[in-house]
């Protein structure tokens, strides 16, 4: 099964994908987690990457495009993916409906899931990164995903890893950057998410981003034929 996934940052977008690829077995491509892996590695399209990162800008097309486009022809994902972060933009959206196309790859699901522009921005603070595994989730104000406490500190509540925050979510400017991008319906993201709304034969699942994680899963898994 191919499917997108669409959500403001701090909507839980990265969570509900995790569950979705483990319930799926299939791969979960970010293309967040894949710039932050290049950075982290010091690599050239890390190098090229970070400013615009940082700022909350989008990167360029002609870096994020090819670097997606590529990543879904590796041989993991013959079988089905889950793409977590592509398309941002009606270009992006475009783009990858015209290339899959072309590849004969069927888009089976496009899941929106929605939430309030100030909801979602304090979510975005509280969220933890392991270092271990981008898909373990951790948050400081959800329960369900509350990273655990040992020798004094807050570690993974998965692995036990250590925790780090994203610097572009502990940056208000950056915040409110990645979501005038993300509420855009001109060229930004929800521009994306309309186009799949209203061209061909999408099915669209859109859910209430304020349910609990399990509630979010449930209505998602239930649709997800
Ligand atoms: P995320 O982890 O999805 O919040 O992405 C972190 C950052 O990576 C974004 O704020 C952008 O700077 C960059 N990024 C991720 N996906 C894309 C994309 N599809 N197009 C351009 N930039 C992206």
């Amino acid at each position: 099964m191919n499917i997108l996934i669409f959500g403001p940052n701090g909507s839980g977008k990265g969570t509900q994908g995790a569950i979705i690829q483990k319930k799926l077995n299939c791969p979960h491509i970010e293309s967040g987690a894949i710039f932050r892996k290049n950075i982290g590695g010091g690599t050239e399209l890390g190098k090229q990457a970070k400013s615009y990162i940082d700022k909350g800008d989008l990167v360029p097309d002609d870096i994020t495009i090819p670097m997606i486009l590529s990543r879904l022809k590796e041989s993991d994902c013959a079988n089905g993916w889950i793409l977590d972060g592509f398309p941002r933009n009606k270009v992006q959206a475009e783009t990858l409906a015209s290339a899959l196309k072309e590849a004969n790859i069927n888009l089976d699901y496009v899941i929106e899931i929605l939430l309030a522009r100030d909801i979602a921005k304090i979510r975005i603070t509280g969220r933890r990164l392991c270092v271990n595994d981008n898909n373990h989730p951790n948050h400081i104000a959800f329960d369900a995903i509350k990273p655990v406490e040992k020798d004094g500190k807050l570690v993974c509540r998965v692995c036990g890893g250590d925790l780090s925050t994203r610097p572009d979510d502990q940056d208000d400017a950056a915040i409110d950057k990645r979501h005038d991008i993300y509420y855009d319906d001109k060229t930004g993201t929800m521009a994306a998410v309309n186009f799949f709304k209203n061209h061909g034969d999408y099915k669209v699942i859109s859910v209430d981003g304020t349910l609990s994680i399990q509630e979010v899963s449930d209505a998602i898994m239930k649709q997800l034929a």
